[in-house]
């Protein structure tokens, strides 16, 4: 294994850790993984930042978030976590951004020390299986999942799998903290982009449009040649929303008939070409099929526990309305996403904060109070 001269590892670091689903999220030290430790592939990056996704929410499961924070239920689809568990005790966070500081064998073949690396959620996939093969990395059988089945970026130091780590291009000007939500939120919805497969001047309406990953929906649509509808609700997120380019915004809570308030933004009144649904509750899917024009994609991401969509057999061919999920990305998305925010000059909005204010972060996201992302400081 190699490592910086310079600085030698401490034995504890601080990590935000839920040591339970009925535990609350606490400051606090574990050990930090020493060189000789690392496994073959793998290496040590010192995180500096690491955006909020709402993912980490569910997966900290909110039931016991609720209950600690004492916070009133808007939302009852929160109420219940997913169907599939993370592993406890939990290092949230997916959006991690730092340098590498340690390789274990092998893993110079992918990055040196000191190189600025992502994190995204996807860690590790096998590589060989049929779905690594076919660029479906993220269903891998043998993946593994920063801040849901292994150790997350909330925390100052953070293993990975070499092979998986994104190169930031700060070379391009892109610094550290700017490049954290593009991990997963930028990641996330330029995949999806590329699943809906629309071309230049179709209509894509982005539900969801002034949250993490909607606001940079919006970004990377436009960058795409798109017409843009937002739908999201409050000033804050309408402002968001118009400020980063989208034709027309439907407030989701104002609007009595969201379906047709959908379909009369577009051109000729029939409905975008293709929806990405970006927002964690399941109302925004049961009219997403109605508005969607006929021949339109339905790009499902935000992973609303409980949640059915109801898919008319008759309607849906006679239509050919399509339903294509898309989940994260794999390595060549990753980069990709870096490289078109960093041509296109694609910036999420965010505020950094520390990471010691992480159970505050997870309250106002709860309470859908945040536009654009939160970043935390890894140090502080
Ligand atoms: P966020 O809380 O930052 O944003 C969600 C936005 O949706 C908010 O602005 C909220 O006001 C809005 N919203 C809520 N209900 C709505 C409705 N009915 N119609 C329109 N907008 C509505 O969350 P985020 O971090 O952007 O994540 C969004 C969802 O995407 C979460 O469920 C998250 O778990 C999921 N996610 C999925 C993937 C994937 O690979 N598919 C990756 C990352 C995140
Ligand atoms: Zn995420």
């Amino acid at each position: 294994m190699e490592q910086t001269a310079k600085e030698a590892n401490p034995k504890t670091h601080r990590a935000a850790v839920l040591q339970s689903p009925k535990d609350t999220v606490r400051i606090t030290r574990v050990p930090t993984p020493q060189p000789t430790e690392l496994k073959q592939g793998e290496c040590l990056v010192k995180l500096a930042f690491s955006g909020v996704c709402h993912s980490d929410l569910h997966a900290a499961m909110v039931r016991a978030f609720v209950a600690a924070l004492n916070v009133v239920m808007t939302q009852c689809h929160l109420q219940n976590d997913w169907p599939v568990k993370a592993h406890f005790p939990l290092i949230g966070g997916h959006e991690g951004v730092g340098h590498v500081v340690a390789l274990g064998l092998g893993a110079d073949e992918y990055v040196s020390v000191g190189d600025v690396v992502g994190l995204k959620y996807l860690a590790d996939s096998c590589l060989n299986c049929a779905f690594c093969r076919a660029g479906a990395e993220a269903v891998c059988a043998r993946a593994s999942y920063h801040g849901f089945t292994r150790p997350g970026t909330f925390q100052e130091f953070c293993v990975t799998a070499a092979r998986h780590a994104t190169k930031v291009p700060v070379e391009r000007g892109m610094d550290m903290a700017e490049a954290s939500p593009l991990l997963c939120a930028g990641l996330t919805v330029w995949k999806a982009l590329k699943v809906a497969g629309l071309t230049v001047g179709q209509t894509v309406a982005i539900s969801g449009s002034g949250g993490g990953l909607g606001h940079l929906a919006v970004q990377y649509a436009r960058a795409a040649g798109l017409r843009v509808i937002g739908i999201d609700t409050g000033v804050e997120k309408e402002e968001l929303s118009r400020r980063l380019g989208v034709a027309e915004f439907v407030d989701f809570r104002k609007t009595t008939d969201l379906v047709e308030a959908v379909k009369a933004a577009t051109v000729d009144g029939l409905g975008p070409d293709a929806t990405i649904v970006a927002a964690s509750g399941a109302k925004a899917y049961e009219q997403a099929m109605q508005y969607i024009r006929p021949t339109g994609v339905l790009v499902p991401v935000g992973l609303a526990p409980n949640s059915v969509i109801k898919l008319d057999v008759f309607w849906s061919v006679f239509q050919t309305k399509r339903v294509l999920p898309s989940y994260v990305g794999n390595r060549q998305d990753a980069v990709e996403c870096l490289h078109i925010a960093a041509d296109n000059n694609i910036k999420a909005l965010f505020t950094v904060r520390p990471l010691s204010e992480l159970p505050d972060i997870y309250d106002k996201m709860l309470k859908g109070e945040i536009a654009g992302r939160v970043v935390v400081d890894c140090s502080k």
